[in-house]
C-alpha cells in the first residue's frame, strides 16, 4: 500500500492559506499529540495559536481529529478557536471522517488530514480516499514513540 502523504512540513504553522486554497481544501483534520503541541502539553505554542486563528479568517475549517479518549481534543479545540473537535477517533480507521465532515458540512474531497504519524494519520486519509500532510513529531522522547518513527523513515524521507 502507498503510505506515502501528498505534502510534508516541518511543522502546522508551515501550512499557509493560499496553499491550501490553491489545492482546494478548506477542512483540515488535525491530530493532536506531537502535532498541535507535545504529549502531554495542557496548550498549543503560540505559533501554533496565530497559525488556526489566520486559517479560520481564511474560511478555512479547523477540526481537532484525535485518538485520545479524554476531553483533551475539546480543550484544543477551544484554544485554537475552532468549535470540530473528534475525540476517540481510533485512526487510522476511517469511520469516524463522517462525523468529521458532518458538523463541517464538508465534502471529503475538500478535506485534508494533518499530522505526524504515517501509520495512523497518513492511513487514515488513505482510508478515508483523502489527501494527506505529514509534520515532523514536535518532541520524541518516549523510547516507543522513537521506535515508530524509526519504522515510519522509508515512507518519511521519499520527496
Ligand atoms: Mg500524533
Amino acid at each position: 500500500m502507498n503510505l506515502l502523504p501528498d505534502w510534508k512540513f516541518d511543522r502546522v504553522s508551515q501550512i499557509s492559506p493560499d496553499f491550501l486554497k490553491k489545492e482546494g481544501i478548506s477542512v483540515l483534520l488535525v491530530d493532536l499529540d506531537n502535532t498541535l503541541a507535545p504529549y502531554y502539553h495542557g496548550s498549543p505554542a503560540q505559533h501554533t495559536i496565530a497559525w488556526a486563528r489566520l486559517l479560520r479568517a481564511s474560511g478555512i475549517d479547523i477540526v481537532v481529529y484525535s485518538n485520545n479518549k479524554t476531553d483533551r481534543p475539546r480543550g484544543f479545540a477551544e484554544l485554537l478557536g475552532t468549535e470540530y473537535y473528534v475525540k476517540q477517533a481510533r485512526k487510522p480507521r476511517s469511520d469516524k471522517i463522517a462525523e468529521a465532515l458532518r458538523i463541517t458540512g464538508k465534502n471529503i474531497n475538500e478535506c485534508c488530514v494533518v499530522g505526524d504519524q504515517i501509520f495512523t494519520d497518513v492511513l487514515l486519509s488513505k482510508n478515508a480516499g483523502c489527501r494527506s500532510i505529514l509534520v515532523e513529531p514536535i518532541k520524541l522522547s518516549n523510547p516507543l514513540h522513537i521506535v515508530r518513527f524509526a519504522l515510519e523513515l522509508p515512507w518519511r524521507h521519499t520527496k
